[in-house]
């Protein structure tokens, strides 16, 4: 793989003739949902093995034309990633350590044998469109701008390599309250049939593929009331990894934090590691480490396991009340959202939204 650091990009505009109105934009803004509406305009860059990166432009939102022998359709040569926009109460717009979202699409990148983009071009590319499509991050409590950067092998080719041909794209998605109605616990459907990572596979890389191979045990999930897949790792099937798009955290009596340690198998959240500071910052330890199926069900049972939570940027952070599998069940479907889970997820959307000083210095100002 070719690396080709490019930066600065220069990038052109095309203003979308078919920009929505002010009118139509406040509707759609008013309930917005998840992934649903997309601004006026996207970032499109090119990239191939002879040029690097280039023609760096912002277009209007649209259809990509891809010759139906893209290798992507064929391979899922594809990664993507996911920050968000938030607004201030002073009306300026900040994102949340989009350097850590570059580094991680660097690292996809590698494993899935695409180029990378460098950082500062990562971030010039949220910039431009938010210079552009700003007025489409919502300012009710607890709403964002979802953008969603990713990156697709387009090379009209049928053979199995890395492609020569590559695009990267940055789209943007209003996004209401994930929990309007407040944060509501929910319960996770263990997967014992299925897996998500394997050793030396792409479980740590923000690839299309891992999503793909969730959808299915994610509808059991559904059938089951459940709201998200927990997936064990593949060689023990014991040890906790993560949700379907969401890490995990256990809060025991102590007021110690566990969580999955980083074995190559799991997404590396940027709301992981921020929780990870944050609860140091307080003094609190945070042990890195394996957690076993044993491990929840006694720590549980014993009451050494008092707070069970998910995280990610969707949702911040979300408490989890019960797992339930074919054959487990573990928690009370009724437990209410743990003190210290809500005072974390109270702290953190405190510094995304301004509200109290950003003393890590994770916003950047688009
Ligand atoms: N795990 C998976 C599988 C995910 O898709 C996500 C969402 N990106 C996360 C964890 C959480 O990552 P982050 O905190 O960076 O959103």
């Amino acid at each position: 793989v070719t690396e080709t650091t490019s930066y600065p990009l220069r990038f052109s505009l095309t203003p979308s003739p078919a920009a929505r109105a002010e009118a139509e934009r406040e509707e759609i803004l008013a309930d917005p949902g998840f992934g649903k509406h997309f601004t006026d305009h996207m970032v499109s860059i090119d990239w191939t093995t002879a040029a690097g990166w280039h023609d760096a432009q912002v277009i209007p939102y649209g259809p990509l034309m891809l010759d139906p022998a893209a290798s992507v359709l064929h391979y899922a040569q594809e990664i993507f990633e996911g920050l968000k926009v938030y607004r201030h109460a002073d009306g300026s717009l900040h994102t949340f350590r989009p350097e850590a979202n570059a580094r991680r699409l660097q690292r996809s990148a590698q494993r899935l044998a695409l180029p990378e983009l460098s950082v500062e071009d990562f971030i010039e590319s949220l910039r431009r469109l938010v210079a552009v499509d700003g007025q489409w991050v919502p300012s009710a409590p607890e709403t964002s701008l979802y953008i969603r950067p990713f990156m697709i092998a387009n090379e009209s080719f049928l053979g199995v390599r890395a492609a020569h041909k590559v695009g990267y794209y940055v789209i943007a998605s209003p996004a209401g309250a994930y929990f309007a109605a407040g944060v509501a616990p929910v319960k996770i459907w263990l997967s014992t049939e299925y897996s998500r990572a394997g050793r030396g596979g792409t479980g740590a890389a923000k690839c299309g593929g891992n999503y793909a191979s969730s959808l299915l045990p994610q509808v059991e999930a559904y059938e089951n009331g459940c709201a998200q897949v927990l997936f064990l790792d593949a060689e023990t099937g014991s040890h906790v990894d993560e949700l379907g798009g969401m890490n995990i955290f256990f809060v025991h009596k102590d007021g110690h934090l566990s969580t999955p340690a980083l074995t190559g198998t799991i997404l590396e959240g940027i709301t992981r590691q921020s929780i990870i500071t944050l609860a140091k910052d307080r003094g609190l330890t945070v042990d890195e480490t394996t957690i076993t199926m044993d491990d929840w069900r006694d720590g549980i049972e014993s009451g050494d396991i008092t707070e069970v939570f998910a995280c990610g940027t969707a949702a911040v952070i979300t408490p989890i009340s019960q797992l339930l599998g074919s054959e487990i069940s573990i928690g009370n479907p009724d437990a209410p959202a743990g003190e210290l889970t809500m005072s974390l997820r109270r702290e953190l959307t405190d510094i995304q939204y301004g509200r109290t000083p950003d003393r890590h210095g994770w916003l950047t100002r688009l």
